[in-house]
């Protein structure tokens, strides 16, 4: 099925210069990037979008990070994205991803992973409701 994913390519990876490697290896998984923009996440927003890790240890050091450079939002499609996304991401800790996934690639810690990837089609649908309008959106 057809679905689209909401991306983000972190702090870590736009300050490195990565964003163009990250869309690489993402189009070559055989996702569209049918929505992208390049903004600075305010606290506002890095808190909202983090919520359900609010009461995690990391949770103030993730909004630290989150802010503190510029991130790409994204939304992605195609054949079952979510899960896809997920696939070509890798394990949280970059030390556990997959060979050739953008974290075993890119990613630098747990916490500066270079990218996030919606966990969920519900999920997907609020994320890329809170950063894009439909408009934006050009599949
Ligand atoms: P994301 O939600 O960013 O796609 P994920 O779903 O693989 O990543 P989550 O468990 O949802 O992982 O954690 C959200 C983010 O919080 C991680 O991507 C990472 O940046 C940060 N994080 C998770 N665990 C830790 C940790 N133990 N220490 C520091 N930061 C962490
Ligand atoms: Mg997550």
């Amino acid at each position: 099925m057809t679905e689209r994913t909401f991306s983000i390519i972190k702090p870590d990876a736009t300050r490195r210069n990565l964003t163009g490697k990250v869309n690489a290896v993402i189009e070559d998984a055989g996702l569209r990037i049918v929505a992208q923009k390049r903004i600075r996440m305010s606290r506002a927003q890095a808190e909202k979008f983090y919520e359900v890790h609010k009461e995690r240890p990391f949770f103030g050091e993730l909004v630290d990070f989150m802010t503190s450079a510029p991130v790409v939002v994204q939304v992605l499609e195609g054949d079952n994205a979510v899960a896809r996304y997920r696939e070509v991401m890798g394990a949280t800790n970059p030390a556990q991803a997959a060979e050739g996934t953008i974290r075993k690639l890119y990613a630098e810690s747990v916490g500066e992973n270079s990218v996030h990837g919606s966990d969920s089609l519900e999920n997907a649908k609020i994320e890329i409701a809170q950063f894009f309008t439909d408009d934006e959106i050009v599949g």
